[in-house]
């Protein structure tokens, strides 16, 4: 059983004050029943909830992959860029939000999802939770940068990054490297880069915990998460 209000917030009528008023109002009627009180409990497998002679139908919590690509901004609105949502069919009815925030021009796995409590824990700075990237860097990234990035940089904020694993796959004028970071500092790759004095060209997020991007999803393109994703990632 949930209460009436959080059941309308939840499939994005309103914000939880807005349906709240719009409960008061008698717009809203259980089993066919007009209901005044926001806190009336509805069980979600029985009741008909209806709002302007509509069912609502409660649908659980929705987990999305998306590719992002770049371009488009990790947020729920914007005034310049298009935002993440827009390539999410119906992002509206299910509160969506990126979990996280990846930059403009960043690509690569994003998850979206209404499940904020999922959302806090992986993005909780207690959690460490481990963020695998592939770039590619101006210059050679050298054997040193490994070790410098092993043992944390100073990027001017309070205190220098914790150790982050640094994969070297092609050094050449161009290199391309993985690297693994466990917090999630504004722009914080590109800066650890800048600290060993190079210019990241491109950025792809890989993995956040157990979830690894999907390769066969082109940029802009999103899936369901599976079960099993799910459950590890929980
Ligand atoms: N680090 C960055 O610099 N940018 C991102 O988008 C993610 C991590």
């Amino acid at each position: 059983m949930i209460r009436l209000d959080k059941y309308l917030a939840d499939m994005g009528i309103g914000t939880r004050s807005e349906v709240k008023n719009i409960i008061r109002k008698k717009q809203v009627s259980v089993n066919g029943m007009p209901i005044s009180k926001p806190e009336a409990k509805v069980d979600i497998t029985k009741d008909t909830v209806c709002y302007q002679g509509k069912t609502v139908a409660y649908e659980p919590y929705v987990y999305y992959m998306l590719n992002k690509p770049g371009g488009c901004v990790s947020a729920v609105k914007d005034n310049l860029y298009p935002t993440v949502l827009s390539f999410i069919e119906n992002p509206k009815g299910y509160n969506l939000f990126p979990v996280g925030r990846l930059d403009l021009d960043t690509e690569g796995l994003l998850l979206i999802t209404n499940d904020g409590t999922l959302a806090h824990e992986l993005l909780s700075p207690k959690k460490h939770v481990t963020k695998t990237y592939f770039a590619k860097v101006q210059g050679r990234v050298t054997r040193e940068d490994v070790q410098r990035f092993s043992l944390g940089l100073d990027i001017k904020e309070e205190k220098p990054t914790l150790p982050a694993t640094l994969v070297i796959e092609k050094s050449d004028d161009i290199s391309e490297i993985r690297v693994s970071i466990t917090e999630g500092k504004y722009h914080q790759v590109k800066r650890m880069f800048e600290a060993v004095g190079k210019q990241v060209l491109f950025l792809k997020r890989l993995s956040m915990g157990t979830l690894q991007l999907d390769e066969t999803l082109t940029p802009g393109s999103y899936r369901a998460l599976t079960t099993e994703e799910l459950s590890a990632l929980k």
